[in-house]
């Protein structure tokens, strides 16, 4: 019986294996066909300038509507589309909706928002990346300074030189660059002082449990001191309750991307919010 047990043990969870497996297989030989089927689609989050308590930007986070398995997070797919190289179609997407979207509310709602897109560290890479970026907004007709590049701190490291170029190149075209996921990425700091970016995004894991553990408020106080001194704006990504708020403001921290001030949500309720915040 015991015997049985653990066979029984053993394919179960040999099972379980495959299916997960299996789960991820069938999920990265689908992603062409989704996006040929339009089955991805964008998200907004209001990013909020603390000062004005106005919405300034908002960042386009992608989703996945799949007609069996419901939305599926970016957390599930973006890490299987960087493994194919499907990312680099996948990405070229993502960039010229947001832009045509950014474009629309500008010239139909006289919304003028900067549209933050997300960049994986393969298109970063990408030769073509630059002459791409200047070509979808000649396409959508969207001027660069309403458009903001995210990179994480992880995705920059591998060759300062040339990023160097890249950043200095797009900085030429009038885009807006951030550093995502600050804190996460990196130990050495002289970095910041030789690449040309507008932003640090603090990470949301030292948000999320502000004020109260220390060690997370002294982290946040640092970058955002960082930050001043550099002549960088600082966003704190991940706010949920007021505490955290009121923290991030006293501490001279510029925005706030959160739930505390919306959810990413489509299009239209994006646009019905901002007209509720208006009013
Ligand atoms: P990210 O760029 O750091 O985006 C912020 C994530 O934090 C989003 O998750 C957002 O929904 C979530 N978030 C914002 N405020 C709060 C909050 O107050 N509480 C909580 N619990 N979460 C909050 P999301 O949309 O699931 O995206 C996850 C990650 O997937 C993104 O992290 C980004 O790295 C990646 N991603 C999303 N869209 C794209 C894309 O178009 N291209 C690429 N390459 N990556 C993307
Ligand atoms: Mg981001
Ligand atoms: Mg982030
Ligand atoms: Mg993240």
């Amino acid at each position: 019986q015991a015997k049985a047990a653990g066979r029984n043990r053993y394919f179960g969870f040999d099972a379980k294996l495959d299916s997960k497996a299996y789960q991820r297989f069938v999920l990265m030989s689908e992603l062409d066909r989704a996006l040929a089927g339009q089955e991805f689609l964008l998200f907004y989050q209001p990013r909020v300038e603390l000062e004005s308590t106005s919405v300034k930007g908002v960042e386009a986070l992608i989703r996945w509507r799949h007609p069996q398995h419901g939305f599926i997070p970016p957390g599930e797919f973006i890490p299987l589309a960087e493994e194919t190289g499907f990312i680099a179609t996948l990405g070229e997407w993502v960039l010229w909706e947001a832009c045509r979207q950014a474009k629309e509310w500008a010239e139909e709602e006289s919304l003028f928002l900067r549209v933050a897109v997300n960049v994986a560290a393969q298109q970063f890479w990408d030769p073509g990346f630059v002459s791409m970026v200047r070509r979808t907004l000649q396409e959508t007709g969207l001027e660069a300074q309403w458009l903001e590049l995210e990179i994480t701190e992880s995705a920059l490291m591998s060759d300062q030189e040339r990023m160097v170029n890249v950043l200095s190149e797009l900085r030429e075209l009038g885009v807006y660059v951030s550093i995502d996921d600050f804190g996460t990425g990196y130990s050495s700091l002289s970095y910041l002082k030789r690449f040309k970016v507008n932003t640090l995004k603090i990470d949301r894991s030292f948000i999320q449990d502000l004020p109260d553990d220390l060690e997370d408020a002294a982290i946040t106080t640092t970058i955002i001191t960082l930050a001043r001194s550099l002549g960088l704006q600082v966003t704190a990504e991940g706010a949920e309750r007021s505490e955290q708020v009121e923290f991030l403001r006293m501490q001279g921290c510029d925005s706030i991307q959160g739930y505390y001030y919306g959810k990413p949500m489509p299009p239209d309720e994006l646009l019905a919010f901002m007209r509720n915040q208006q009013a």
